[in-house]
């Protein structure tokens, strides 16, 4: 399940190679969408909202998109047939640029004045023009003895943090995973250490909480589980029986139970 780093540096790309052109081809390989095409149509923006990818085309068109688990789109040059065309759902393209949407768990498209419903759950985007950190910490609070991990988790918290994230963040801030979100003494400034972490990686590749690049030292406890704890030493934990979210990958949880109490 990627991050929503992951998503907006995606948008992002999808924005420089498609947002003030006119769509020369569009090829819906999904069934309920296969007659659907948007050839002729300018494509006026492409966004995110948290984990949502959001490109709005001329007329009041949207076509949300989600990566949910091994989704990913690729930019590439007009010219040329992609590889992988098993695994393509969608592909929007114009004179210079095609988009390739691959294994996309969502493909659909909706009028732009309804996308309220695919987004509008969803709490404060930690990337988002309007982030709104007193109001995440306002809905976090709202179940208080919900555990930290499923509640950073939780989309209609706030928008954006994936499991590696979950992970680090509590580990950064030193909080067990199934601390009631209630009992986090600074909760604000574990809102805000969100935001940052999100924002330092928002243009690589890569989810980075140590502030090394160094490859196998980007984690703390992320896929760490029987190594070593950076900081102490203690044996890296996983747990993936109990449960932290709804996603099946969301249930994986590394924490060090030295540091994170
Ligand atoms: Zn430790």
């Amino acid at each position: 399940m990627p991050e929503g780093d992951t998503v907006w540096h995606t948008a992002k790309r999808l924005r420089e190679a498609l947002a003030g052109r006119v769509l020369t081809r569009s090829d819906f390989r999904v069934p309920r969408y296969a007659t659907t095409d948007l050839t002729g149509r300018q494509v006026t923006e492409s966004l995110s909202r948290g984990k949502h990818l959001l490109t709005r085309v001329e007329g009041g068109v949207t076509v949300h998109t989600h990566l949910k688990m091994e989704g990913r789109w690729q930019v590439r040059p007009a010219t040329g047939r992609p590889p992988q065309a098993h695994q393509i759902r969608l592909v929007l393209a114009n004179d210079t640029w095609q988009a390739v949407g691959y294994l996309l768990g969502v493909v659909e498209v909706l009028p732009t004045a309804m996308e309220p419903d695919v987004v509008g759950h969803l709490g404060p985007d930690l990337l988002g023009p309007d982030w709104d950190a007193g109001e995440a910490v306002r809905r976090l609070l709202a179940s208080p003895q919900r555990p930290a991990g499923e509640a950073f988790l939780d989309q209609r918290n706030l928008a954006g943090v994936g499991n590696v994230y979950k992970c680090e963040l509590l580990f950064l801030r030193g909080i067990h995973p199934w601390r009631p979100v209630g009992e986090i003494r600074d909760l604000p400034a574990t809102v805000d250490l969100a935001r940052r972490l999100l924002d330092a990686n928002k243009d690589r590749a890569g989810h980075i909480t140590t502030g090394t690049q160094i490859r196998g030292q980007e984690h703390w406890v992320y896929g760490r589980a029987g190594r070593r704890c950076r900081r102490c030493g203690t044996v890296i934990l996983r747990d993936e029986g109990t449960g932290q979210g709804g996603d099946p990958e969301g249930r994986i949880t590394f924490w060090c139970p030295a540091c994170q109490r």
